[in-house]
């Protein structure tokens, strides 16, 4: 049995954690990971729409707003393009003429902008904590860990890694040191191809259901030919014969969102909506993607709902504000879109961009306080190009 002490007897610290969930406070070893201070408007105040409108026009052709596909509706409505991270990359790096590239999105998203953007423009994310679990889920330190592993295994003069869009900057820039490349959703069959003419192995980072989805739907290999690399584990949980084996090295990391979804959700599906067509993302888990009659991007997603004919029936298996907006969208046609899971499933580091930071982070420019910059150090920037352009040179 414990004993209550007085509140004011405990020495109680926040955790880091804690602060970054709240937007304050930072840690080094997250993707995440700076302070945030700021005084925002209140959420409830009825004139955010018209302010963040009159701060935009302030700015003028200065600020170019970038909208991921998963944000909320009350900041996609500001976003000058809308997309997948990559794309709004090159969006980005197309408006040269833009001083502030306002990124709503996470923070991998904003890095990468930054390395494809010229030094006079200046990437600014609206919330510092808005990061990615699944990036978070490499870090530096582990991925070097792995390399030391699989080099005293013997294996590591074949194995190329190829890095999913998904990462922080210095997953990316490990990836251009060893000859790898990066990949997206979109390309990641192609990616691995070319990697498989570079090396016998591949070390897929950080998202395993991609890399796994990818070998076995698209290049055709067995289960088998797939191992897990846990970097909580000595030698990442595997044997030197089982490094040896393998082809396909997946890193032990998954998107909380797309991860979220099941086999039973699939079946409780099919059985709630007779004919419906499951559509899912490849980061979903390898049973759900088999059991969907459609798997691809956000892209590919929006483009397979564009193309239903009227009267067809679909769960969505990807983040839910894109779902709902597909939903609303095609409605009038006669297309019935539903979200895959039972539960509501947003991206929670995601969601953290809403109206009051993007006013807060608005009207700040207008003003001449810059904030929330996100900065990549230049050699981590060159490396981390090397392997972007590797994908852009990618047959
Ligand atoms: S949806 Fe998944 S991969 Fe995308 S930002 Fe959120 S946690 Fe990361």
């Amino acid at each position: 049995m414990t004993t209550a002490q007085p509140l004011t007897e405990l020495d109680v610290q926040p955790t880091p954690l804690a602060l970054l969930l709240l937007g304050r406070e930072a840690d080094p070893r997250s993707e995440r990971g700076v302070e945030c201070p700021g005084d925002l408007p209140a959420p409830s105040d009825p004139g955010l729409v018209a302010r963040a409108r009159a701060a935009k026009e302030r700015l003028g052709d200065r600020v170019f707003v970038l909208g991921h596909h998963y944000q909320r509706d009350e900041v996609i409505q500001f976003a000058d393009v809308t997309g997948d991270s990559f794309k709004l990359a090159r969006d980005a790096a197309a408006r040269p003429g833009a001083e502030y590239i306002v990124f709503c999105g996470v923070h991998f998203m904003a890095e990468s902008a930054d390395i494809l953007t010229s030094d006079a423009q200046k990437v600014v994310l609206p919330d510092l904590a808005a990061g990615c679990s699944m990036a978070d889920m490499a870090s530096a330190e582990q991925v070097e860990e792995c390399w030391d592993v699989l080099t005293d295994a013997g294996v590591a003069d074949g194995v190329v890694p190829v890095s999913y869009m998904n990462s922080s900057a210095d997953i990316k820039a490990f990836t251009g040191r060893h000859g790898g490349t990066i990949c997206t959703s979109s390309n990641a069959e192609r990616a691995l191809d070319w990697a498989f003419g570079q090396g016998d192995k591949v070390l897929f980072l950080p998202d395993q259901h991609l890399g796994r989805n990818t070998a076995i739907r698209d290049l055709g290999m067995s289960p088998e030919d797939c191992v897990v690399y846990d970097p909580h584990r000595p030698n990442g949980g595997l044997t030197t014969q089982q490094l040896r084996d393998a082809r396909m090295i997946l890193w032990r990391g998954h998107c909380s969102v797309h991860g979220r979804f099941s086999l039973e959700s699939v079946n409780e599906v099919r059985a709630r909506i007779p004919g419906v067509r499951v559509l899912v993302h490849p980061e979903c888990k390898h049973e759900v993607v088999a059991a969907a009659d459609e798997v691809g991007s956000t892209e590919y997603i929006i483009k397979a709902l564009e193309a239903a004919p009227a009267g067809s029936k679909w769960a969505v298996g990807t983040e839910l504000n894109l779902v709902r907006r597909l939903a609303d969208r095609f409605a009038p046609e006669g297309k019935e879109i539903v979200f895959l899971d039972r539960t509501v499933c947003f991206c929670s580091t995601m969601n953290r961009i809403d109206l009051p930071h993007l006013v807060w982070t608005l009207e700040s420019l207008a003003d001449g306080n810059e904030l929330n910059q996100i900065r990549v150090d230049a050699d981590t920037a060159h490396h981390a190009q090397v392997a972007l352009e590797r994908m852009l040179a990618l047959p």
